[in-house]
This record gives C-alpha cells, sequence and structure tokens, in this order.
C-alpha cells in the first residue's frame, strides 16, 4: 500500500473516532449517572493520555535525529548558515503578526467582556521570569535535558550543532551522516506505528469531551472559538496564500498538498506527529529533500502560529473575564510574550496551554487563567496545531525562491 493511501486510510478511521466518540459521550452524558459518567471519563481520559505519552517519549529522539541528519547532509555550512537564518526570521515574523490577530480578535470579539470573574483573593500579579531566564532556558545545564519535551529548544540546538560539526569533518563526516539519516527514519516509522493508535485515542478524548464539558461549550466559551477559528482560517488562507505564491506556488496546489497533515494535526494535536506527514506534502509541493528537512523539523517546535495566536488570544480573555483593563504597553507585552511561549511550546496536545502560564505571568494576568483554558483546551488545539504544521511549509516555500531552489510540484 502506498503512503499516500495509508495516510487517507488513517485519516478516516480518526475522523469516524471522533464522531463515534462524540456520539457516544454524548449518549453517556445524558443516559447514565453522575457516577458512572466520572468514572468512565477518566478512563476515556486515561486511553487518550497513553498517546499523549507515546509521542512525548518519541518526541526528543524524532527532533535530535531529523534536524542532525539534515543539517549534517547539507553540502556546506555557508549554506546551512543561510538557511537556517532566512527561515528563523520568516517564522519570527508570521508568528508575531498571527500574535498580533490574537489581540485584534481579542479587541474585535471582546469573547469574555461582562463576564465579571472575581480575581482570586490574595491575588498578586506574579514575577515575569526575566529576558535572561527565558534566554538562558533554551541551553539546559545536562545532557540528560535533552532527553525531555522541556529541553525541546536544547535539542534543536544541540542537533544543528552536531550537524555542522559533521559537515566540518568533510568526507571522514559523510558516514555519520548516514548513519543519523538511518536513525531519523527509524523515528519516523516509530511515529507511523503509533499513529495506529490514533483513531481509538482521538475516539477516547471525543467521548470524554462531551462527557466532561459538554454543557459548558456556550457562552464566553462558543464566542472565544468563533474568535480563533475565524482569525485563524484567515491567517492560514490569506497570510500562506501570499507567502507561497511569493515562494513561486500557486496557492491551489499548496492548500491540495497540505490538506492531509493539515486534517492530521487537526485530528491528533500534535505538531511532531504530523511531521512525516508534513514532510511528504513538502515533496509533493516540490521543495527539495535537503530543504524542508531542515526547515520542517525546526519548524514543528519553533513555529506555531497557531499558538501565538491563541495566546495572545486567550491572555487579552483572561482579562477581559476578570475585568482587567489592559494599556497598550500590556498589548506589546502580550505579543511579545506570545512569540517566546509559541517557540517555547511543546509540540504535543496541549503544549500551548501549558506554556499560556508563561504569558499570564509575564503580563501580570491571573494564572487562573490557564485552567480556565483548559476547559476547551482539545476544541482549541485543534485549529492551532493545523495551522501550526501548515505554517511551516507555507514559509519553507516562501524562502526556497530567495535560495535559488526551483519548485517542481508533483
Ligand atoms: N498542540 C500544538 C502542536 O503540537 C501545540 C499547542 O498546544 O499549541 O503544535
Amino acid at each position: 500500500m502506498s503512503v499516500g493511501r495509508g495516510a487517507k486510510l488513517l485519516l478516516i478511521a480518526i475522523a469516524v473516532g471522533f464522531v463515534v466518540g462524540i456520539l457516544f459521550g454524548y449518549t453517556v452524558s445524558v443516559t447514565l449517572p453522575k457516577d458512572t459518567q466520572t468514572v468512565l471519563a477518566d478512563w476515556f481520559k486515561a486511553l487518550g493520555d497513553i498517546f499523549v505519552r507515546l509521542i512525548r517519549v518519541v518526541i526528543p529522539l524524532l527532533i535530535f535525529f531529523t534536524i542532525a541528519a539534515a543539517t549534517s547532509s547539507i553540502a556546506s555550512a555557508k549554506k546551512l548558515g543561510k538557511v537556517l537564518v532566512l527561515i528563523l526570521i520568516v517564522y519570527i515574523v508570521t508568528s508575531a503578526l498571527a500574535a498580533f490577530w490574537g489581540v485584534l480578535a481579542g479587541q474585535v470579539f471582546a469573547p469574555g467582556a461582562l463576564v465579571g470573574l472575581q480575581p482570586p483573593k490574595d491575588y498578586k500579579p506574579p514575577t515575569p521570569p526575566s529576558g535572561v531566564d527565558v534566554l538562558l532556558s533554551f541551553f539546559q545545564t545536562d545532557f540528560n535535558s535533552l532527553l525531555t519535551v522541556g529541553g525541546s529548544m536544547t535539542t534543536i540546538i544541540f542537533a544543528i550543532v552536531l550537524g555542522v560539526a559533521v559537515v566540518l569533518l568533510g568526507d571522514e563526516g559523510r558516514k555519520v551522516s548516514q548513519y543519523l539519516s538511518l536513525a531519523s527514519k527509524v523515528m519516523i516509522s516509530f511515529v507511523r506505528v503509533v499513529m495506529y493508535y490514533a483513531p481509538i485515542a482521538v475516539f477516547a478524548y471525543a467521548a470524554w469531551l462531551m462527557i466532561r464539558y459538554g454543557p459548558v461549550m456556550l457562552g464566553a466559551y462558543g464566542k472565544f472559538l468563533l474568535a480563533q477559528y475565524s482569525l485563524t482560517l484567515l491567517h492560514f488562507f490569506i497570510i500562506y496564500s501570499i507567502l507561497v505564491a511569493l515562494g513561486g506556488l500557486s496557492p491551489v496546489r499548496y492548500f491540495k498538498a497540505q490538506s492531509t497533515p493539515f486534517l492530521i494535526a487537526f485530528t491528533t494535536r500534535s505538531s511532531a506527529v504530523t511531521l512525516p506527514y508534513n514532510m511528504e506534502a513538502a515533496k509533493k509541493m516540490g521543495v527539495p529533500d535537503e530543504l524542508f528537512g531542515i526547515t520542517l523539523p525546526i519548524g514543528a517546535t519553533v513555529n506555531m502560529d497557531g499558538t501565538a495566536l491563541y495566546q495572545a488570544l486567550s491572555a487579552m480573555f483572561v482579562a477581559q473575564l476578570f475585568g482587567i483593563a489592559l494599556t497598550p504597553y500590556h498589548i506589546s507585552l502580550i505579543i511579545l510574550a506570545a512569540v517566546i511561549g509559541s517557540v517555547a511550546t511543546a509540540a504535543i496536545p496541549g503544549g500551548g496551554t501549558i506554556m499560556l502560564a508563561y504569558v499570564l505571568s509575564v503580563v501580570g494576568l491571573p494564572l487562573e487563567g490557564v485552567g480556565i483554558m483548559l476547559v476547551i483546551d482539545p476544541i482549541a488545539d485543534a485549529i492551532r496545531t493545523a495551522i501550526n504544521v501548515s505554517g511551516d511549509n507555507a514559509c519553507t516555500v516562501f524562502i526556497s525562491r530567495f535560495l535559488g531552489y526551483k519548485l517542481s510540484p508533483q
């Protein structure tokens, strides 16, 4: 069976899991007694969590080997430097734009206005971590931190340095590069194996969501999701169309090739798990392996436009819920913190809401906001992950032109 057909079948299985999970969860929530519902909800959540745990285990190795293999295979260190500088600039600029949309959505839709929650009694705005703290958190102190999801940024940096070291070895390094490439293939294959479990995990999470939160999905949350989905989709259709067109690819081809990773990201809520499918899409767009091999694994962790937008909008929402007025200074802080927060977010389900604590603390907003946002996280995470992975490909196509690559879409 071809890989493309495999991805389609998987998507169908995941979609069926999702719909059946929602229906099943809804039926449980209206027919069974409360106690039984709680027990069932716990079990379903555990079935979903198994998937997340499997992903967490493979992420450091997947990121490490895909980046080290790609950087060590590029012919010259100079070319590698050019790719890295260009892609990082484009990643940061698009994330800042997305964070700006988040703030705009917060102003226009005002999803948390007039709810009037009381800030916790002994509430004092937390002290934000300093710029030095944030910078140093990208460079962990021990080698073993490379094996944790929290050490992802360090893993990326280490993998790039290792790749450069191998390139500098010249002919002697070629063998190492081949081994790294083999190991990276094994990690990608590992993800594909884990994906066989995805339909069950998606079914279980959907059922859990309905049992646990079905009725609360209304009102302020509904408005929040409307604001988030509208602006996120606008970013996807308008900004990415412009980027790929400037990169020399027709937007129609881009959206067509991107549809599979989009849906896999939407349902699995993990950029890391979607990486192999995003790479296949890049191939279909005609991007050369040596380029997307570097930009996509880095983008899976670093470039999260959907998350930046969500974190900025969530900060506005939390301020509105608690009736806290924001000055223009606060708003610029929100944009800055959302860009840094999205870079530091792990490519796993719910990673962006965990990192929301950082954004709220920088602006001095109540950290209770994290708990409030967790309620709708599975729904908010779906669209932001889909856009996170799509942005990686749009930015890659865009920079391909400046690096002199000619795209040959399949
Ligand atoms: N789930 C997202 C991703 O993997 C991260 C997030 O939670 O925002 O891209």
